[in-house]
This record gives C-alpha cells, structure tokens and sequence, in this order.
C-alpha cells in the first residue's frame, strides 16, 4: 500500500517492489581478449535484492498462491532448493509474513546455507548422492515436511508461475533494452524458468532470435546421463515442466572446468564477479558470438554472483583439490600476486 506521505517522491513501497529491472551491460573487454566479431552483453540479475535472477519466479509462485488460497496468511513455505530460489522465496516471505523451511543437498556451499538462516528461514540438509525416490533425497524430504507442516510447496520445477515470470518480467526487459536488436539469447538452464519464460517472450516478437541453453558436460538437457557435474543450480538428471526443446535452437554442453575457468575470467577482466553457471552461459554465448555476424547482438544472462562461490570457485585450494587448477598455475598466481 502507498503511503501517500510519499507521494511524488521514488521511494519504492517495499523490497519487492524493485525486483527485476536489472541493467544489461556489453562486455567491451571479453570482446577484445577473445576477438568478438559481433556484440556481447550481459543481462545482470545480480542487482536483484536477492541477488539472483531467481527473486523474480519467487515473487510471482508466492502471489499466485496467495491469490489462489494455496499460500494462507503466516503460513509455512517448503521448497527444495539449491539456494537462490530460496533466498527469493525468503526475502518475499519476511516481507509478507510467512514462515520458510528449505531442503537442500550437501553438494551445495555452506554459504548459501548461511544466507538463508540469514533470513530467518530454517534448512534441511540432504545427501546428493541418493536416487530422487530415495526417502533420504532433497526431493523425498521435502515431500514429507510439506505433508508434515501443512505447507504450501511452490515446486519451482513444475510451477508455470516460474516461467511465466521471466515471460513477464526478463523478456519484456530484454527486448526494450536492446530496442528489439537481440539475435541471440544465451542462458544456463536449471528449471528451464529463465530460458523457457524469457525465450517465449522473445520469439513472439521476433521468431528468427537464437535461443540458446547452456548446460554442464553430464546434464540430460544436452544429451547427458544426469552424471554429478559440480557446476551449481543449472543441468539436471529429469526434465523439469518448463523443458521446453521446441523453442531452444541449440543446447551448448560446457564442462565443469570451462564453466569455472571463464567464471574466474570473467570476473577478473571484466570487474563483474559471476557463478559457475555464469560461467557456463559465458563459455557458450562466446562460442555463440564468435560464429555471430557483426551487427548481431548476443545477450548472455548471468544468473547471480561469485560471492556464494569464494570458498570454491574462488579458492585456489578447492579449485587445485578438483584438478580445476594445477599446483604449477597456482605458484605462478603467487608469484604474480607478490
Ligand atoms: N544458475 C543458478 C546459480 C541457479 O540457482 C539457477 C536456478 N536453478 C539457474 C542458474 C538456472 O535457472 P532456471 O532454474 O530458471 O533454469
């Protein structure tokens, strides 16, 4: 509700008034290092207030459910959630009065776990290396909490409030930021809520735009078995609701060690600090924009930030421990760093 002692100023009602309108911005220096024929820029979803592209699918599956009757007054939200839908779903829930319990698997960093007890929210961890019907799995314990707790459960994966908010929201954004001008849209799929939503948008205005998916080496969406990949909140082993291949021109596999190396790139030559699947989405909207026409405009959408990543991607202990980075680069970065 407006509080009209603020009327004509730009004071936003509350936190979730300014969700979305995140800014697009070229990568002048990636272009030059990697020799870009056409243009390449990123769509930021890291000014989000939760700081991931995720705040904006949070906000709608909790309003629609409100709307619904679904989703009570001071009533409990369960999710299964690899972090940034949580943080989304947290910010909206203190902010609009409900409870929050999040089930997660122990592949995710302890940061994301931190976060969202930072909000108030209580988290469950799982084992990652169980099947989804084991009773032990993120999938399965989350099943029975929402049972247990008479919560209302937005199921990410199979809510069409997921995409229908990048439909809403991404796409519109896109297209008037690039006055119309986008050829190709690049970006990892986890849910399939960003590319699916955004991609819908998109070739409704103009149907000849590439869309593009990311996915880690392993993922089912290009082909993989569902395999462990180490890449975060993107690929998977099922095909979620919003899989959606007949508006996909191309889906781009990229590796876990490609991923992480261009995460690190990126941040480091351009002063925008990216994710894995940041990385990932770079890795293939680069190989994208290097077959690219000159005047075409690619825009890659970096899902969030580096810093739930410092004690992984960022550290060079971790990184050397998977084989990411040998003991030999990590002297020369040392010796460099002196
Ligand atoms: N990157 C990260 C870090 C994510 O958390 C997610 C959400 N799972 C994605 C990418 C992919 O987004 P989507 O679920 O909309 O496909």
């Amino acid at each position: 509700m407006a509080d009209p002692r603020l009327a004509g100023t730009s004071i936003a009602d509350s936190v979730i008034d300014v969700f979305g309108n995140t800014p697009i911005v070229r990568l002048d220096r990636m272009m030059e290092v990697e020799q870009i024929p056409s243009v390449l820029a990123m769509k930021m979803e890291t000014t989000n207030p939760g700081g991931s592209a995720k705040d904006r699918p949070a906000l709608e599956m909790i309003l629609a459910a409100e709307r619904s009757g679904e989703l009570k007054p001071g009533g409990t939200i369960v999710e299964p959630t690899s972090g940034n839908t949580g943080v989304g779903l947290a910010i909206v829930a203190a902010q609009r009065g409900y409870q929050c319990v999040f089930v997660m698997t122990d592949k995710n960093g302890q940061e994301k776990i931190d976060l969202l007890k930072a909000y108030g929210a209580e988290v469950v961890v799982c084992p990652v290396a169980v099947a989804p019907d084991d009773p032990r799995s993120y999938y399965k314990v989350a099943e029975r909490l929402t049972h247990e707790r008479n919560a209302y459960r937005p199921n990410q994966y199979g809510n069409p409030d997921n995409p229908e908010a990048h439909y809403k929201t991404t796409g519109p954004e896109i297209w008037e930021q690039t006055a119309g001008r986008i050829t190709h849209f690049v970006a990892g799929a986890g849910t399939c809520g960003t590319i699916t939503g955004t991609a819908r948008y998109l070739k409704e205005q103009n149907a000849d735009i590439q869309i593009v998916a990311a996915d880690p080496e392993g993922s089912v969406f290009s082909g993989g078995t569902g395999r462990p990949y180490l890449v975060e909140g993107v690929g998977e082993d099922f095909f979620p609701n919003a899989w959606r291949p007949d508006l996909y021109d191309e889906v781009i596999p990229v590796s876990d060690a490609d991923s992480f190396a261009m995460a690190r790139h990126v941040s480091r030559t351009e002063g925008i600090l990216i994710g894995g699947s940041g990385g990932l989405a770079v890795a293939a909207a680069i190989q994208v924009a290097k077959r690219a026409k000159p005047d075409d405009l690619v825009v890659v959408l970096n899902p969030d930030s580096g810093r739930g990543y410092l004690s992984r991607i960022f550290n060079e202990d971790w990184m050397v421990n998977f084989g990411f980075v040998t003991e030999c680069e990590q002297c020369v970065g040392a010796v460099l760093d002196a």
